[in-house]
């Protein structure tokens, strides 16, 4: 091996890379296949694409590419207050959402702190604690549904950061907002909790978490702008929390994390309120067909409050092999510890029907038949 590894952190050793959904390129080139016939189903994306007021604003950005972007985000931390109510100060912005769950990790972990989180939770904040040499403890989610009470438990004196997802991915549950009353009560207040709310929009009565942090500087809300703005691609998400811990995050960003093309493409998507609704409309109707298809089908399935869902196919990695070579592209759920199930982002009309006509292709065939 090379000496330099012996200077690394040892701790990337076990380190597991996130496992993205593969992107419709890679499955074109891999399996050769015509990109335009190939269904993507597989990262929650906005199936109407980009919102057309984002395009348009990222159209004039371009034009100005020359000039560093501004730093501090003015215009769209402004934006998002005001949409919300609060402050500037309140905002902080990141290279995703996934980018400002890296900032806690600068902020708070240390080798040998750990985060808590529910065992079926987003993958990235255990691998994001790793980064740090942080453990994760996993906490047991009966029903696949976070289990506060039991997270609240779990804490310990190594215990930095509490994440809860809700809802939550690749669950599709959520939990109250009586239950998260009680854990911000209870929590004590040096350890942060990170209410990931990327999926807050498709909620029809979201409950509110904007309420907490007034009086408990340790609750930090986490949105992004790649799931209902359709803006995956840019790379764009933020925080919202008490002021003063977002000036100490604030301190862990590079000077220029977030591009130009993306603030302005973010502003419009925000304001772009029309095409939130439809989103919302085209989700909510596609889950409904999907979940009413699997009863059909007698396939078990989670009910969903989000644009995914998780159906148990019986064996998880085949079907969505299977099915990737069909040209549908959905997501294996082993990394989730859950191999009898793949998950499905809600489409089109169009796209929904497709995945049920390739799925029910595959789930016919011979389990034995050469792959
Ligand atoms: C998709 C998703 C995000 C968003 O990540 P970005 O970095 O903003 O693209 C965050 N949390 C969960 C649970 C998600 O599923």
């Amino acid at each position: 091996m090379n000496q330099i590894f012996d200077n690394a952190n040892q701790w990337l050793n076990d380190l597991v890379s996130y496992v993205p959904g593969k992107p419709i390129e890679d499955v074109a080139r891999e399996l050769g296949l015509d990109p335009d016939k190939i269904v993507k189903l597989a990262s929650n994306e906005n199936p109407l694409g980009p919102s057309p007021m984002a395009v348009k604003a990222m159209q004039e950005a371009l034009q100005k590419a020359h000039y560093y972007p501004d730093g501090g985000g003015y215009h769209l931390r402004a934006g998002i207050a005001a949409k919300y109510g609060v402050g500037i100060d309140h905002v902080i912005l990141g290279t995703g959402s996934n980018e400002i769950i890296e900032f806690l990790g600068h902020a708070f972990l240390r080798p040998d702190d750990n985060i808590v989180t529910a065992e079926h939770a987003f993958v990235v904040y255990k691998i994001l604690a790793k980064l740090f040499g942080a453990e994760t403890i996993e906490v047991p989610d009966p029903n696949l549904t976070h289990d506060l009470p039991a997270m609240a438990a779990a804490i310990n004196d190594r215990t930095k950061i509490v994440y809860i997802a809700n809802p939550n991915n690749p669950t599709g549950t959520m939990v109250s907002e009586a239950e998260l009353d009680r854990l911000v009560d209870r929590v004590q207040r040096n350890v942060v909790i990170a209410l990931d709310e990327a999926y807050y929009e498709f909620l029809p009565d979201p409950p509110n978490t904007l309420k907490y942090f007034r009086n408990h500087p340790n609750v930090i809300v986490l949105r992004t702008f790649s799931k209902i703005q359709g803006l995956a691609g840019l790379r764009i998400g933020y925080g919202l929390a008490h002021e003063d811990l977002i000036r100490l995050l604030q301190k862990t960003r590079q000077p220029f994390n977030v591009n130009s093309i993306a603030q302005a493409g973010a502003l419009a998507g925000l304001r772009d309120d029309a095409y939130q609704a439809k989103t919302r409309e085209v989700v909510r109707q596609g889950r409904d067909f999907l979940q009413a298809e699997f009863r059909k089908r007698n396939l078990e399935y989670v009910p969903s409050v989000a644009n995914f869902i998780l159906v148990n196919v019986g064996n998880g990695k085949e079907v969505f092999q299977k099915l990737l070579r069909r040209g549908m592209i959905v997501r294996a759920m082993d990394e989730y510890k859950l191999p009898e199930w793949i998950r499905v982002t809600v489409g089109t009309p169009v796209q929904n029907q497709r995945f049920l006509e390739d799925l029910d292709q595959v789930l016919t065939e011979d389990y034995t038949d050469k792959t």
